[in-house]
C-alpha cells in the first residue's frame, strides 16, 4: 500500500551526517568489509568524523575487525550509541540480528533493520558515514542503494575477470539510483613474497584501473594481496591502525584522500 511505498522511499538526509559513502562489490570475499573498515580508520586519520555503519546482512565483519565484542548501549529514548574505536564510531547489523537468520530476509526487513541503523543510532555530528554494502546486486543491495542518502559509491574488485564484471554490474546498480560511483579499487592485487621478493598477479593486474578508465570513474589504487593485511584484520586491530606508517595504511590513505 502507500505507507509501504513511501517506506521503501527513505532517502531522508540523516540529520548531522554530511556524507555517506556506500563501499560495494559486485560479488564476496574480494575484500570490501577490509576496505570498508580501514577507509574509515584512513578518513579518521585525515581528521574528519567518521563512523562505519557495517551493513552486510549476509556476513556482518565490522565487530570482528573492529575487536567489538560488546553489543551497543540502548539508551532511554531507545537510541543505540555505536561502540567507538580509534575514533570512528562502529555500528554493524551483526549487533542487531543473527547473520544465519539474515540469509532469508525480505527486502522490506532489510530495509527496516537498515533504516533503525541509520536513524535511531546517536551518530552525532558526522563528515562522513562510511557504509559497508552487503556484496552483489540483487534486489536488497539495490534497495539498499535506493533508500540511504548516499553521497556516492566506492566499488572494490580483486583484478580477475570474474570480479570484474560482478563490479561492473554495482556500478550500473548506483547508476540506476543516481548514486555517483567516486572510484574503483583495486584489492588483492599484486603479491610480493616475503620471503624473496618475487612480485605474482594471483588475480590479475591492472583489470580494476582499466575497468575504472571504462567507466570514466576514477582509480583509487592498488592494495597488494599481502598476509599482514589479513592477519591485522583477524587480530581486529586493522592495518591502518597497527601499521600506520606501512604501505599498506598509505594505500588507504590515499584512497580516503581521493574520497575525503
Ligand atoms: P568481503 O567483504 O568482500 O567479503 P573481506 O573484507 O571479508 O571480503 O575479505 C575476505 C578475506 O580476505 C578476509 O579474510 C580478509 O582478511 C582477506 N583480505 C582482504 N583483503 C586482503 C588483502 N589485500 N590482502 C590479504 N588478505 C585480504
Amino acid at each position: 500500500g502507500a505507507s509501504r511505498a513511501a517506506a521503501g522511499r527513505n532517502r531522508a538526509a540523516v540529520p548531522g551526517v554530511r556524507h555517506i559513502v556506500a563501499v560495494a562489490s559486485g560479488k564476496g570475499g574480494v575484500g570490501k568489509s577490509t576496505t570498508a573498515c580501514n577507509l574509515a580508520l584512513a578518513l579518521s586519520g585525515l581528521g574528519l568524523s567518521v563512523g562505519l555503519l557495517d551493513a552486510d546482512i549476509y556476513g556482518p565483519s565490522a565487530p570482528r575487525l573492529f575487536g567489538i565484542s560488546e553489543k551497543p548501549e540502548m539508551l532511554e529514548n531507545r537510541m543505540l550509541k555505536p561502540p567507538v574505536r580509534w575514533g570512528v564510531k562502529v555500528m554493524s547489523i551483526g549487533f542487531l540480528v543473527d547473520p544465519e537468520a539474515a540469509i532469508i530476509w525480505r527486502g522490506p526487513m532489510v530495509m527496516s533493520a537498515l533504516q533503525q541503523l541509520l536513524r535511531e543510532v546517536v551518530w552525532g555530528d558526522l563528515d562522513v558515514l562510511v557504509v559497508d554494502m552487503p556484496p552483489g546486486t540483487g534486489d536488497a543491495q539495490l534497495t539498499m542503494a535506493q533508500n540511504v542518502p548516499l553521497a556516492g559509491a566506492v566499488i572494490v574488485s580483486t583484478p580477475q575477470d570474474l570480479a570484474l564484471i560482478d563490479a561492473r554490474r554495482g556500478v550500473a546498480m548506483f547508476d540506476k539510483v543516481d548514486v555517483p560511483v567516486l572510484g574503483v579499487a583495486e584489492n588483492m592485487s599484486t603479491f610480493i613474497c616475503p620471503a624473496c621478493g618475487t612480485r605474482s598477479d594471483i588475480f590479475g593486474h591492472g583489470g580494476a584501473r582499466h575497468e575504472a578508465e571504462r567507466i570514466g570513474a576514477p582509480f583509487l589504487g592498488e592494495i597488494p594481496l599481502h598476509m599482514t593485511i589479513r592477519e591485522t584484520s583477524d587480530a581486529g586491530r586493522p592495518v591502518v591502525i597497527s601499521e600506520p606508517d606501512g604501505p599498506h595504511a598509505a594505500a588507504y590513505r590515499s584512497i580516503a584522500e581521493a574520497v575525503a
